[in-house]
């Protein structure tokens, strides 16, 4: 099919709207790929279309190759199966909810394991149905809270998930492994660089998780990964070794000092020292047991104070947090709260007052490190003092230990204690084994070869297909504007006859327009430039920016009874006979 530009819905800007930071974003507005509606929320427009098209028949085809069967569920769902399932209240303010005239509660559709479940509920009823994979490639909707970057976490989304069906772990194992093959299949074919790793296994715990992450500085995800032994996980996933517990029964007794205003770790650090100057070493942030006291709000809308207990030289990590009590909400912790909760001293809190045993009965959490046997320096619950010699498992026992302290470069590697990287990606596909949540909540079971009645174990697989669009165009663009890949491109040839108009250069025109149908004939799609009074050099320019591989340039060189082929990728260009153009261009792209 042949694109022309004197008709195709297109405008191209000269400048990077207001509102766009990433390259992908200002490139495909720009470029007139996309166009905002509301944040978060985009139009693809017809280049933006068959772009986001090619994307999804590469993803569709390497379904399809595992035998996973295309279906399509509504958007709009109602909320019976989510209440079932408990997700009405613990999504929260993430997704959009609607009624109807009646006043029904509906929901437009986040992600769909409760209407995948259901349907193989409705219509299998034996083991001799499964295994079974289904997948769909469908429009999601998330309200998210922070839209970035375009397309790239968008409140309207394209995505694939697909689910699988097995009767027991083994055949799970077994189709996990296809879907990350495929999955591997799909990221290699579109073309980005990215790494799988760990993923967090959520309230399941135990089951295997990964993510397909392409690698980009300004990712929003962050991972680790070891040299020596190729562990690679998602921040939120990395489950700090442990060391083991040391004895304590000759340890000092623990005593509370004066340390006046030493409300942070910093200050408190430079008071141990010149107030208790330790003989062996100086005192360091790490010898501090820091408490950060947060606020937990439940999806019912309820509030309860969490306090985390972490070595004073780290801090507490956002995203960790966040991934570790999900479905809360982590909010931050008010003056108004503090005196709602009066024994809790700001800068100086301590274990003491902290526990869900204790009279506050506030939960407490420390970090893996606070093993048994570990001595600290911590709040007193006393302005201007602290308490030293505090033992772990001897002077206090916290509710259980948390993920939430940051990780760093340089940190001990959980599986073979060389130094971990760390390098941040954009999540473009996400694997998980979801064994039996959704199958027990709704109710999913089969009969088993000896007529039993067992319950279903899933597997949950998503890429998120628009987000691909962006995550393609952050890798492969330059100054000048976008360079698809081949495979994703909107088109294999972009055609630019630089003549006035046809009255004047008709052969170039002619040319062109013949050049246009030939590729057509043998199957191209071709964007051509037929617009009349646009100088070559603004078409030139649209062509960079538009970034069709292969641009072919039909103007004054024809009275040399030649046209030139350009690769959009490294600038390179040369000549070919008119005569063998179609034999050429093909050559070039195939
Ligand atoms: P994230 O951590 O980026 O919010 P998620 O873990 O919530 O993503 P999943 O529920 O695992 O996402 O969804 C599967 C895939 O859908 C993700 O791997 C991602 O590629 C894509 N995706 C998720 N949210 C968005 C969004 N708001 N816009 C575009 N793509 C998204
Ligand atoms: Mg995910």
């Amino acid at each position: 099919m042949a694109m022309r530009m004197s008709s195709l819905f297109l405008r191209t800007l000269r400048e990077n709207p207001a509102d766009a930071e990433v390259p992908s974003h200002q490139l495909l507005v720009r470029a007139g790929y996309i166009r905002r509606v509301s944040p978060g929320i985009y139009t693809w427009l017809p280049l933006g279309l068959k772009v986001l098209k090619r994307v999804e028949q590469i993803v569709r085809e390497e379904m399809d190759a595992i035998g996973s069967q295309e279906l399509l569920f509504p958007a709009l769902l109602p909320r019976e199966p989510y209440e079932a399932s408990g997700r009405w209240t613990e999504y929260g303010p993430n997704v959009f909810r609607l009624k109807d005239r009646k006043e029904n509660d509906y929901l437009l559709g986040p992600t769909h394991e409760e209407m995948f479940t259901l349907a193989v509920k409705d219509m299998y009823s034996s083991y001799k149905d499964l295994p079974v994979s289904l997948y769909q490639i469908q429009i999601k909707y998330r309200d998210e809270a922070r839209p970035r970057a375009g397309i790239l976490r968008g409140r309207e989304f394209v995505m694939k998930d697909s689910y699988s069906f097995d009767l027991d772990e083994a055949g799970l194992d077994k189709s996990y492994q296809q879907h990350r093959d495929a999955y591997i299949k799909i990221f290699d074919r579109l073309g980005f660089h990215y790494v799988i790793v760990q993923a967090m296994a959520g309230a399941m715990g135990g089951s295997k998780s990964e993510e397909f992450l392409a690698t980009a500085e300004n990712g929003e995800d962050t991972y680790v990964r070891c040299a020596n032994c190729g562990y690679a996980a998602n921040v939120e996933a990395v489950q700090v070794a442990a060391p083991d517990p040391i004895p304590y029964a000759d340890l000092p007794a623990s005593h509370v000092e004066d340390t006046p205003d030493t409300p942070t770790i910093e200050t408190l650090v430079t008071h141990l020292n010149s107030a208790f100057p330790r003989e062996d070493r100086a005192w360091a942030a790490g010898d501090t047991l820091k408490n950060v006291v947060v606020m937990l709000v439940h999806p019912d809308g309820s509030r309860a104070p969490l306090v985390i207990g972490i070595p004073g030289d780290r801090d507490v990590d956002e995203k960790r947090l966040g991934a570790q009590v999900e479905p809360a909400v982590v909010a931050a912790f008010e003056e108004a709260d503090f005196a709602a909760y009066p024994s809790l001293k700001k800068g100086y809190i301590g274990p003491e007052v902290l526990g869900e045993a204790s009279e506050s009965g506030i939960r407490y959490l420390v970090d893996p490190r606070v093993v048994d046997g570990t001595a600290w320096v911590t709040g007193a619950n006393r302005p201007g003092h602290h308490v030293l010699d505090l033992v772990a498992g001897r002077d206090f026992t916290a509710d259980g230990t948390i993920e939430a302290a940051d990780v760093r470069p340089g940190d001990a590697c959980p599986s073979c204690g060389h130094a971990l990287e760390s390098a941040r990606g954009i999540e473009m596909g996400h694997i998980f084994q979801l064994g039996r949540k959704y199958a027990e909540a709704l109710d999913l079971k089969v009969l088993d070869e000896h007529g039993k009645q067992r319950t279903v174990v899933m597997g949950s697989y998503g890429v998120g297909v628009s987000r691909a669009v962006a995550c393609i165009a952050e890798g492969n663009h330059d100054d000048l504007g976008l360079v698809w890949p081949r495979d994703i491109s909107p088109a294999d040839v972009h055609i630019v006859a630089t003549g006035k108009d046809r009255v004047r250069d008709p052969e170039v025109f002619e040319t062109a327009e013949r050049l246009t149908r030939g590729l057509e004939a043998a199957g191209l799609t071709v964007l051509y430039d037929d617009r009349e009074k646009v100088s070559p050099g603004v078409k030139f320019k649209d062509s960079e920016l538009i970034g069709v591989p292969t641009i072919v340039v039909v103007g004054k060189s024809l009275e040399n009874g030649v046209i030139e082929i350009k690769d959009r990728r490294s600038g390179d260009r040369r000549e070919v006979p008119v005569a063998d153009a179609v034999t050429e261009i093909l050559a070039e792209v195939n």
